[in-house]
């Protein structure tokens, strides 16, 4: 793949037919307090996070609300999902994060179940904050990369002190809780696969999902140039084969979701298959953001333009890159269309698909990672149905 050819950009149709938008990540708080070495929302190109406000308001948390169940209600969604995030969400503190639920369900009133979710760096938990998430029954993900020696090493404060020993506080308490809904890691290559997986299953969470960093072909994960390099694949399949061995019982949902995608199944990944992508998200002022993490790809990448005070969800569907991530597989790169694993990968997240010069139409950067990772799966199961 380092060595596909350049091609210019074509231009981006909306889908005919948008998919409802039935899951929203709300970003209530701009600030954090950590910045993790990796971060895109802070350390990328948008630094925009700088002159919004630090949390949101509790009008805005209405008018959310107010869009959320006029969209619910019009494309006749009984259920909606809505992410709490940041930022650190548990910044705003618990009567603020109180009063922004409230204002969110009343503004979505009695037009869709609403099902709560928050995702956290967990420094802030604490008994209280847990009590308050039973309240609400707001499932509960954290955040985690493996041992402390990790978060001492890539998740750190402003002042660069590690937040292991304040992690591991957090994870003792939601182990077992009913709230806790699972862990969320971002590999780091150069860690041991082995030995941050297991940390991670030793808390009994309920799902693992891995993350791959946010990177591009305008700044790629690692040299390309080496033909063989597909460390996040080498990563990844050790963390597989133990899985298989010792923890099948606890779901992995990247390797869930590519084994079901190989077996014809569909997912809810947005990082794989060609499904239309059905999530928006919720700035702190207001503003409806393409995809938060599109931050790490081109400046500007993520703006919409349109927020909650003057726009209807559905004024989103006009926006160029939700379109692309609506338009499900038929806007995919060349190579992508003719992929004989174009039904497990889909081209893979669209921030990683970003080139300088192919813009969104381009192959995942992690290519060969997803190639060499799916065929390892592919693999395990012809093994298994041999057996
Ligand atoms: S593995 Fe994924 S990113 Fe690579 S060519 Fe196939 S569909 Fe595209």
């Amino acid at each position: 793949m380092s060595n596909a050819p350049i091609f210019r950009p074509l231009p981006i149709v909306p889908a005919r037919v948008p998919v409802a938008i039935e899951s929203f990540i709300v970003k209530v708080a701009a600030r954090c307090n950590l910045a993790c070495t990796y971060c895109y929302e802070f350390f990328a190109h948008d630094q925009s996070w700088r002159s919004r406000p630090p949390h949101m308001s509790v009008e805005t948390a209405r008018q959310t609300g107010e869009r959320i169940g006029a969209h619910a209600a019009a494309s006749h969604l009984g259920q909606v999902s809505i992410m709490l995030h940041g930022g650190e969400p548990l910044l705003v503190g618990p009567r603020r994060f109180k009063a922004l639920l409230e204002a969110i369900k009343a503004g979505v009133a009695d037009r869709a179940e609403i099902l709560f979710g928050v995702q956290t760096n967990g420094l802030l938990l604490n008994e209280d904050w847990l009590q308050l998430m039973e309240l609400w029954q707001i499932d509960v993900g954290v955040s985690c990369d493996g041992p402390p020696e990790i978060a001492d090493r890539l998740r750190v404060d402003h002042s660069g002190r590690g937040s292991g020993a304040g992690l591991e506080r957090a994870l003792s308490l939601l182990s077992g809780h009913p709230q806790f809904s699972g862990l969320l890691c971002v590999i780091d290559p150069h860690s041991d696969p082995i030995a941050v997986w297991r940390y991670l299953a030793s808390w009994a969470p309920p799902l693992v999902d891995f993350l791959l960093p946010h990177k591009t072909w305008a700044a790629p994960p690692y040299d390309l140039s080496d033909d063989e390099a597909a460390p996040y694949a080498d990563w990844l399949i050790r963390v597989f084969d133990d899985w298989m061995l010792h923890a099948p019982q606890i779901p992995i949902r990247y390797f869930e979701e590519l084994l079901t995608r190989s077996l014809g199944g569909s997912g809810s990944l947005e990082s794989l298959g060609e499904e239309p992508v059905n999530l928006l998200v919720v700035n702190v002022d207001g503003e409806y953001e393409g995809v938060d993490s599109l931050k790490a790809a081109r400046p500007g990448a993520w703006v919409t333009g349109l927020n909650v005070v003057e726009h209807e969800v559905q004024a989103v569907f006009e926006n160029e890159l939700i379109a692309l991530r609506q338009s499900g597989g038929t806007q995919l790169a060349e190579e992508c269309r003719s992929c004989r694993l174009r039904r497990e990968c889909g081209g893979g997240y669209l921030p990683h698909r970003y080139h300088p010069e192919r813009g969104f139409r381009s192959p995942s950067v992690y290519c060969r990672d997803i190639m060499k990772l799916t065929d390892h799966l592919h693999s395990f199961m012809r093994a298994q149905a041999a057996e």
